[in-house]
């Protein structure tokens, strides 16, 4: 896993990673995928940063749906995650 983000950040993913070992994940379409756990849904959209949750384009950092669906696709989640909270970033600013 790239190490760009700040610890802070690298932190709070790897606990959302850790919460999502039972959820189901199905691709849709090339960038969509749909996340079923515990009896509910949720659809997200990669390319379009996206989740029925709301939480990913809210925080503009991948929910835990999120997060799966990267990981299915082999993406690296600094990617999915918005500029500043990205250490390089941080130092410049
Ligand atoms: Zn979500």
């Amino acid at each position: 896993m790239s190490h760009q983000l700040t610890d802070a950040t690298h932190i709070v993913m790897l606990k959302r990673v850790e919460k999502c070992g039972y959820m189901i994940v199905n691709l849709v379409d090339w960038n969509i995928f749909s996340i079923k756990w515990s009896g509910k849904q949720w659809a997200v959209d990669l390319a379009q940063k996206t989740c029925t949750c709301n939480k990913f384009q809210s925080d503009h950092f991948p929910c835990s749906h999120a997060l799966v669906a990267a990981r299915e696709r082999n993406l690296d989640f600094t990617s999915l995650c918005a500029d500043y909270y990205k250490r390089q970033k941080l130092i410049d600013a």
